[in-house]
């Protein structure tokens, strides 16, 4: 086999990942335009709660909420004499709230 060959094989097999990743994100975004605007923000945002009150519009049962977690990173100095610079990740777990009717999204 020669190299130009191999090289053209690496070339296609590359493309045809990338063409993979992009129909699969073709695919969820033409799934979330045909839905009706509440699947829509269920899928987004998770269920509505009807006894949650929007803090921001004050409406009762238009709040969507689901829990999320998501990866915080703090930096900071730590050390005495010699000062050195550290940065650390941390996985933080919170709930994560839509109002439909203003469309504020929230984190508590
Ligand atoms: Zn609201």
């Amino acid at each position: 086999m020669s190299a130009g060959f191999f090289f053209f094989l690496c070339f296609v097999v590359v493309g045809l990942i990338i063409w993979g990743v992009k129909v699969r994100q073709d695919d969820e975004v033409a799934k979330i335009n045909a839905m009706s605007p509440d699947d829509r923000l269920t899928y987004l945002f998770g269920p509505r709660n009807e006894h949650l009150v929007c803090p921001h519009c004050q409406t009762k049962g238009l709040v969507h909420a689901k829990s999320i977690v998501e990866a915080v990173t703090s930096t900071g100095t730590v050390g005495g004499i010699l000062k050195t610079n550290t940065e650390s990740t941390t996985m933080v777990a919170s709930i994560q709230h839509h109002c439909a009717k203003c469309s504020t999204t929230w984190k508590v």
